[in-house]
């Protein structure tokens, strides 16, 4: 699979205002949303394919989650919830099974912490660890975070996973 980038405009919120890119990444795009020019940085993109930090604004704090929309998953919960009186309720189990199986398979998207941008088919390293409210807290609030995370040198490039 090619990589790609989601380019998450700043000015946008966060369900729309995407411009989507190839990679490699370009030095700066036009913003499908906005139609200003934003800067990129495509030196976050190592040799190997892997990133380093955000591809869109730089910033060295990445999450990984799988790319599985949720609407998915509750269309199939709510059809089988209707089918369960006439299936014995088998259905709610076979819908677990699609569900578990669904999720298992679905690709991994790499989403930036600052701009929530969306990374797709980059190399697997280095690896970033699934979403840390801790981090969230920290940008969010800084020196007022109440339970903030202070930035491991490199970013979340190969960190450990959060163990909450
Ligand atoms: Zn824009
Ligand atoms: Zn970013």
């Amino acid at each position: 699979m090619s990589a790609r980038l989601a380019l998450r405009c700043p000015r946008g919120d966060e369900t729309s205002s995407t411009t989507p890119l190839a990679v490699p990444v370009p030095d700066a795009i036009r913003c499908e949303h906005c139609g200003d020019q934003h800067e990129l940085h495509p030196e976050r993109v190592n040799a190997a394919g892997g990133l380093e930090g955000c591809a869109a604004c730089g910033h060295p704090e990445l999450y990984t989650q799988k790319d599985f929309p949720r609407s998915v998953g509750i269309v199939i919960v709510v059809v089988a919830a209707v089918l369960a009186p006439f299936t014995y309720y088998i259905s709610l189990g076979v819908a677990a099974l699609i569900d578990a199986l669904l999720f298992h398979f679905a690709p991994n998207v790499v989403l930036c912490y600052v701009c929530r941008s969306e990374h797709r088919g980059f190399a697997a390293t280095p690896r970033h660890p699934r979403f840390d409210r801790e981090i969230e807290e920290r940008l969010k609030f800084g020196t007022r975070a109440v339970m903030g995370k202070p930035m491991r040198p490199g970013g979340t490039a190969g960190a450990p996973e959060p163990e909450h």
